[in-house]
C-alpha cells in the first residue's frame, strides 16, 4: 500500500527504516522519463534503484545509530530523521555534518537529502522574518507542514535551480516567461505555477518538494517570488531523468563493472505545468525583498553540507591505499606521501565545513544558522580538492583503472584464465579483489559517482564564482587595511575598548570572535 503523503489532513504512516522507505515510493504513478521512455516503476528500474538505495541507507543509519542520524521531533515527540530537523544549536549544525560524512563513507555517493533539509532550515527563519515585517502567516504554515513531514518521516527535496534562459536578463524580462518558475494564475484556494527546475537532486526519490526562487528578485519579479510545498506526485509535474557517465553498466547485471553496484546519486529536470499549490502550503508569495535572504541562508547551510564529500573522499583514499597494497607498492615512500596529501585535502574540506557549523548562531526565529564565510570557503574547496584527490587516486591506481577488460571477459570460460593470470598483483590477493577496487576508483573518478564527487562538487550549491562573490562581499578589506596601517605606524594603535573602533569592526568581531553559546 502506498503511503498517503499528499494531503496534510490525513495522518500519514510513519516510515521507520530503509525497506519501509522503498515501499513508500511504489505505485505513485510519477511521470518519469528516461531514454525516451516513460518509466513504469522507478523503484524497479535498474538505473534508478541505486539512487533509491542511497536514501534508504539514511533511514537504516537512523536505526543503527539513532544519536547520529535521528532526533526527537519537537513537533511529534517521536524520533525522526535528522534530515528533517530544524537546527536549534551549533551542536545540531555540527551533528548534521557528522551524519553527512558518515553517509558519504557508507554510500560513496550523493545521498540526496541535504537540499530539502537546508531549504526548510533557511525557510524557517525567512518565513519568521516575513511575518514580522507584515501580516502574513507563513511561519505557522511552515511549522504545520513540518509537523506533517515529521509524522510521516518523509523525504523532502528542495527545488531551487531554475533553467534561467538568458543569464543577462532578470526573470520578468526573459523572452520566455517560463525560464523561471512563476505563478501563472490565482484562485481563492491557491496558486498555479509553471516553469522548470534543472538538475534536481533526488527529486524522483522524494515525497515532497519545496519550490523556491533561485536568486535575488526585483519588484517586477513578484510572480517569481513564490515558495511552496508540492507533493512529488502532484498533477502537472514531469521528470526527465539525467543520465550519468557509464550508467548503463547498472543494467548489464554486472556487479563488478558498475564499480559501486549498490549506490548512486540522482538528478532530473523537473517541469511544472500549471501545478497547483494550496494556500496552506505557500510560504512566500510576492515578497521579492526576502528572496535574497532566502537564497543566501539556503546557500550558507548548503555550502557547508558539502562535507558529504569528505566522507566520499574517505572511500577514495581507502580505495587508493588498498590498490597500492594489492599492487605491492604500499611501502613506497611516494605512495604514502600521496595518501597523506589526499588525507590533508580531504580533512581541509571537513575542517572548514564543521567550523562553519561550530560558528553557528541563532536567528530571531530560534533556528540556528552556520557561518556564511566559512561555509563558502568549505564549498569553494569542494570545487577543487576532490579533483586533486581523484587525480592522486588514479596516479596510485595505475593505467589499468581505465583499460580493464569487462567482467564478462573475466568470467569467460576461454579467456578468463588469461586475465586471472595476467591481471594479478600480489600473490596473496585475488585478481578479482584488485579489479573490484580499480572499478570503484573508476566509478568515483570517471563513472557514475564522478557526477556526485566531481561535477556536482563543482556546481552544486553554486558554481565556484558564486562562492568567490560571497567571500568578496564579506572580506572586510577596510578593516584589514586599518590593521595594517596601525602596525605600520600610519594610524594609531588599535584598542578593543575604543567604542568607535568596536563599532567599525563589529561585523568582523561578530563573525570571527563569536564564542559558542554555553552548552553548545
Ligand atoms: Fe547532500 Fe552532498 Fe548530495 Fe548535496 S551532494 S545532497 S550535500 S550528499
Ligand atoms: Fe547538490
Amino acid at each position: 500500500m502506498p503511503h498517503s503523503v499528499t494531503h496534510l489532513d490525513s495522518p500519514p504512516r510513519k516510515i521507520e527504516n530503509g525497506a519501509d522507505y522503498i515501499e513508500s515510493l511504489r505505485g505513485r504513478g510519477l511521470d518519469v522519463w528516461l531514454f525516451g521512455e516513460k518509466v513504469q516503476e522507478p523503484v524497479d528500474h535498474p538505473l534508478i534503484r541505486p539512487s533509491i538505495n542511497a536514501i534508504a541507507r539514511t533511514y537504516d543509519l537512523a536505526v543503527e545509530n539513532p544519536e547520529m542520524a535521528s532526533v526527537v521531533s519537537p513537533f511529534t515527540g517521536e524520533r525522526v530523521s535528522r534530515f528533517l530537523h530544524v537546527c536549534t544549536s551549533a551542536r545540531d549544525l555540527v551533528s548534521q555534518n557528522k551524519m553527512q560524512r558518515r553517509l558519504g563513507q557508507l554510500t560513496g555517493t550523493c545521498f540526496q537529502r541535504c537540499v530539502g533539509m537546508d531549504a526548510f532550515n533557511a525557510l524557517y527563519s525567512v518565513t519568521f522574518d516575513i511575518d514580522q515585517a507584515g501580516d502574513t502567516a507563513y511561519h505557522e504554515r511552515l511549522r504545520a507542514f513540518l509537523t506533517h513531514m515529521h509524522a510521516g518521516n518523509f523525504v523532502v527535496g528542495g527545488a531551487m535551480t531554475d533553467v534561467k534562459g538568458d543569464r543577462g536578463q532578470p526573470p520578468h524580462a526573459q523572452a520566455d516567461p517560463d525560464m523561471f518558475v512563476h505563478v501563472t494564475r490565482r484562485t481563492p484556494e491557491g496558486v498555479y505555477i509553471t516553469g522548470a527546475k534543472a538538475h534536481q537532486t533526488g527529486c524522483v526519490n522524494s515525497h515532497w518538494m519545496l519550490v523556491m526562487p533561485t536568486m535575488r528578485l526585483g519588484p517586477d519579479d513578484a510572480d517569481y517570488a513564490i515558495v511552496g510545498a508540492v507533493p512529488v506526485d502532484a498533477p502537472g509535474i514531469t521528470y526527465i531523468y539525467g543520465r550519468q557517465s557509464c550508467d548503463t553498466r547498472a543494467a548489464e547485471g554486472s556487479g563488478i563493472d558498475a564499480g559501486n553496484a549498490q549506490y548512486a546519486g540522482q538528478e532530473a529536470m523537473v517541469i511544472f505545468e500549471d501545478v497547483f499549490i494550496p494556500n496552506d502550503l505557500i510560504f512566500m508569495d510576492g515578497e521579492t525583498d526576502f528572496a535574497a535572504s532566502l537564497v543566501q541562508r539556503f546557500t550558507a547551510y548548503h555550502r557547508r553540507s558539502y562535507v558529504c564529500k569528505s566522507g566520499v573522499g574517505d572511500v577514495l583514499i581507502g580505495a587508493a591505499a588498498q590498490v597500492a597494497e594489492y599492487n605491492g607498492a604500499d611501502k613506497a615512500s611516494h605512495v604514502k606521501d600521496k595518501l597523506v596529501e589526499m588525507t590533508h585535502l580531504n580533512e581541509t574540506i571537513y575542517g572548514t565545513g564543521i567550523a562553519a557549523s561550530y560558528q553557528g548562531f541563532a536567528t530571531d526565529s530560534g533556528a540556528w544558522i552556520c557561518d556564511d564565510m566559512l561555509a563558502n570557503v568549505c564549498k569553494h574547496h569542494v570545487t577543487k580538492l576532490p579533483y586533486e584527490l581523484g587525480r592522486l587516486s588514479q596516479d596510485l591506481a595505475g593505467g589499468l583503472v581505465a583499460t580493464m577488460p569487462s567482467e564478462k571477459d573475466l568470467n569467460h570460460p576461454e579467456i578468463g584464465r588469461l586475465l586471472e593470470k595476467y591481471l594479478k598483483g600480489r600473490a596473496d590477493f585475488s585478481t578479482e579483489e584488485r579489479v573490484r577496487i580499480l572499478r570503484l576508483i573508476e566509478n568515483m573518478t570517471l563513472g557514475r559517482n564522478a557526477v556526485g564527487y566531481l561535477t556536482e562538487s563543482m556546481h552544486g550549491a553554486g558554481s565556484p564564482q558564486a562562492q568567490r562573490i560571497e567571500i568578496g562581499r564579506a572580506m572586510q578589506l577596510e578593516y584589514k587595511k586599518r590593521l595594517a596601517r596601525a602596525l605600520a605606524g600610519i594610524d594609531p594603535e588599535l584598542r578593543d575598548d575604543e567604542d568607535d573602533l568596536v563599532d567599525e569592526m563589529s561585523g568582523y568581531f561578530e563573525r570571527v570572535f563569536r564564542l559558542p553559546a554555553a552548552g553548545n
